[in-house]
Parts: C-alpha cells; sequence; structure tokens
C-alpha cells in the first residue's frame, strides 16, 4: 500500500526523493504551464532536438553521402532505432521496424495476416479502440470483398470503460482468423491482459495484433512471453518523437516468411536492393515490411528520446508513473470528490496504464478553465479529462499545483465563464 498525504510538503519530498527527477530540465516545458497532455504529443527534449539538428547538418555536409558515408549512414536507420525501441517491448532488434505511421502499419500487419478462407474470415475488435484502427479493419475486409457487418465482430465492453479478456476469448469462434486490440485504451487508460488473449488466440490458429500506441515507452511489454504475430505504435505521445514522427512495427519472427503484403524497394534485401531488379527480394527480418524512403527528419528525434529511455530505464519509468498516477487519485479522493470529480480509471497497478481519467458532468468547460491557467489537459468526449503526469517531465508538485488550481476554479466558478462547445481537436 502506497501512503500518501495531501500537503505540499509532501510532494516536494517525493520530488527531492524521484530518481527520474534530473530528466525535466532536459525538456522544453513552458515556463508557467503544467503539461499533462503527453499521453497525445510528448514534449520536446533537448536531446531530440540536437539529433535532429544533426540531421540537417549531415545533410548539408554529405549530400547523396547521406545514406552511406559510414558517419551516418542513414540508409540502415531504420535498423538502429529497431534496435533501440526493441527493449521497450523486449523484442529482438531483427523484429522490430519504423515506418510510416500507426494507421499504415495496421493496413501493412493485415496485409500480411490477414488471410481469409471461406471457413474463417473474421477479425475481432473492441468498441473503444482510437478509431483510425476500425477504419483499417472495416477498410480492409471491404478490399477483401466482404460486409463489415458480416467480417468484423465488435465485442461490445460491458461497462463502456475496459475491455473485458473473457469476452473477447468466447468471440474467438472457429470463422475468425485474426484479433486486434489496443494494449492500454486511449480513454479509460485500461490496460489490457495481452498475455491472456495472446495464448487463448493462438491455440484457437487467430493471428493476435496489438496496438501499444497508449502504452509504449509508458508501460513495459514482454513480448518474448506474450508473443504476439504482430504490433503497431506512434511515437509521439509517450516515446516523444514529435508531431508526427515515424511509426513503429513489430512483427514476430517466426513469420519472417510470410513477407510484406505491400511491398517496396526499401523492404528488399539490402545487398541486392541496388541492383534495382524487377522482382522483389524480400529482407528476412522486420525491414521487409519497409517500403519507400524512409523520412530522415521523421525519425532523427526518435534517437535522442529512444537514447533517453535507456539511460532512464523504462522499469524506472513505470514505477514513477504508477506511483504519481495513484498519488494524483489520492488527491482527487481527498480534494475533489466534493465537488462532483471522479475517476474512470482501473486503480490496479496491474490493469492501469499512464494517464487518469478525470471524469465530471461539466468536464468540458472545467478543461477549458484548466487552459486559462496554464495547464495543458486533454479533453475526450463527452466527460473525461485526461491527465497523463509523465515521468520524464511531470513533478509530484505539479500535480499538487494541478489539483489546487482545480479546486480554485470550482470554488471561484470560474468554469462557468467558458462555455460548453466542443473545440475540433479533442
Ligand atoms: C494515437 C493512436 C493512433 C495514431 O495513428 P496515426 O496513424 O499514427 O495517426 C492509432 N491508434 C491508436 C490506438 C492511437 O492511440
Amino acid at each position: 500500500m502506497r501512503k500518501f498525504e495531501t500537503s505540499k510538503q509532501f510532494a516536494i519530498d517525493m520530488d527531492n526523493k524521484d530518481p527520474l527527477r534530473s530528466f525535466k530540465e532536459r525538456f522544453y516545458v513552458k515556463p508557467g504551464t503544467i503539461y499533462m497532455d503527453g499521453n497525445s504529443l510528448g514534449l520536446c527534449s533537448r536531446d531530440a532536438e540536437r539529433y535532429l539538428l544533426e540531421a540537417l547538418e549531415n545533410w548539408k555536409t554529405h549530400g547523396i553521402d547521406v545514406w552511406s558515408h559510414p558517419d551516418v549512414n542513414y540508409f540502415l536507420y531504420q535498423d538502429k532505432l529497431g534496435e533501440l525501441t526493441a527493449p521497450l517491448i523486449n523484442a529482438k532488434p531483427s523484429e522490430v521496424t519504423i515506418c510510416t505511421n500507426t494507421t499504415i502499419n495496421i493496413h501493412k500487419a493485415l496485409a500480411t495476416f490477414y488471410r481469409p478462407t471461406k471457413e474463417r474470415y473474421k477479425i475481432i475488435v473492441d468498441d473503444l479502440n482510437f478509431p483510425t484502427d476500425r477504419y483499417a479493419v472495416d477498410s480492409q475486409v471491404k478490399l477483401h470483398g466482404y460486409s463489415v457487418e458480416d467480417a468484423v465482430r465488435v465485442v461490445r465492453s460491458r461497462d463502456g470503460k475496459n475491455i473485458f479478456e473473457d469476452d473477447m476469448i468466447e468471440a474467438m469462434t472457429d470463422d475468425v482468423c485474426l484479433i486486434l486490440l489496443p494494449s492500454v485504451l486511449y480513454r479509460s487508460s485500461y490496460l489490457v491482459d495481452m498475455k491472456k488473449i495472446a495464448d487463448a488466440a493462438r491455440a484457437k490458429g487467430i493471428y493476435v495484433g496489438f496496438d501499444l500506441s497508449h502504452s509504449i515507452g509508458s508501460v513495459p511489454h514482454d513480448f518474448s512471453r506474450i508473443q504476439p504475430d504482430f504490433a503497431v505504435w506512434c511515437s509521439y505521445k509517450y516515446l516523444n518523437g514529435g508531431p508526427g514522427a515515424i511509426a513503429g512495427l513489430y512483427i514476430n519472427e517466426k513469420h519472417f516468411k510470410l513477407g510484406p503484403g505491400l511491398a517496396g524497394w526499401h523492404g528488399n534485401k539490402k545487398e541486392t536492393q541496388f541492383d534495382l531488379n524487377q522482382t522483389f527480394e524480400p529482407s528476412e527480418y522486420a525491414g521487409a515490411w519497409q517500403t519507400g524512403t524512409q523520412p530522415i527528419f521523421s525519425m532523427a528525434p526518435i534517437e535522442g528520446s529512444l537514447r533517453m529511455f535507456a539511460e532512464a530505464g523504462l522499469e524506472n519509468i513505470r514505477a514513477k508513473s504508477l506511483n504519481i498516477t495513484a498519488y494524483l487519485m489520492y488527491l482527487i479522493d481527498e480534494k475533489l470528490r466534493k465537488y462532483g470529480f471522479s475517476y474512470g480509471n482501473p486503480t490496479d497497478d496491474e490493469r492501469r496504464g499512464g494517464h487518469v481519467a478525470l471524469e465530471h458532468d461539466d468536464a468540458i468547460r472545467i478543461n477549458k478553465a484548466l487552459k486559462g491557467r496554464g495547464v495543458v489537459p486533454d479533453f475526450r468526449y463527452p466527460n473525461v479529462i485526461r491527465l497523463a503526469p509523465i515521468a520524464f517531465y511531470v513533478s509530484y508538485e505539479d500535480v499538487f499545483n494541478l489539483v489546487d488550481i482545480i479546486i480554485d476554479i470550482m470554488e471561484t466558478k470560474e468554469y462557468e465563464k467558458y462555455d460548453g462547445n466542443r473545440g475540433t481537436v479533442a
């Protein structure tokens, strides 16, 4: 059991004991603000900036030789970044590559793993995932000539917040060939029991893939144990790779022989890629799922960021994240319940991702009032304010101050000055 106290001094003491404390000054945190939205767009670090500027210098200095100069060697940069990412999910470096965006990586994975037959053609999804995953799945079944109603089995959440693994497993009937689920739900922060899902799917010959967008860089995953067939993720949330940073793709090594369903010249064997043959010779690792030329400037910041993860240790990041989210929940219980607040995220460490889902009937207006006070929260319709105390750059004192600001907004009824209409990006 963790023991917290309500005083500001307690928060300051916790910061003094925080082993990750020094990382905050390596991030550009705007003075006077409390940034609680790192689960939507992680902040820029000096480390990420340095690698991006270096990439520009490399271009200036080397021209075409950026691809092959031994100091730069951007031709194989995706492999280097894959190697730096692999420890975050305990995968082999050869199983991880960095390419395009999450949505396209789902398409790429489905182009390999969705192989419907007359008897087995259904895909299981949940009804709480980020919508782009659904759009990708729906369009893939249509490409194969099926109707969404027939081929996409949506397993509804019992409570509208969490995924119930047993319901997913029950839906794994003989006509199902693939299941795609998120690792952490973007709204409620529920952390799916991926091992349980993967074991059940494997036993039934169903391919299983996970979207790690809301967990990578926040929750360690042990893929050597879970053994999913594929996974995708974005790099601009907890990985702090920058807006539109290139995304990630994991292909379990036992499937390298399947090869990419959507092929391109950068997926060709590196030794023969520049023979420019008309026949595709796929690489024998996740790099085969590369397509066109990699966008170096969308990759370089990730290198700086990934090196910070290696330096800090993901276990330490997770330990702080669990503690600081528990602290925030404690303060909500102690100080905010009387104003009508509650939280919709799991309280159990085993099932909680990296953010707290603060709930209130007036969440739209309160969220706007928070922005007016220099807090950067994240609103999700209709009643959730997501608050992500990112281990790298949010302090316990920030969390204390955040709760103080909320109390003030409620006491003064400041939020009543704001309208209840929602904006376009939220
Ligand atoms: C953020 C997120 C995405 C983003 O997809 P992009 O194609 O990279 O824009 C996809 N899926 C989930 C679950 C996400 O949380």
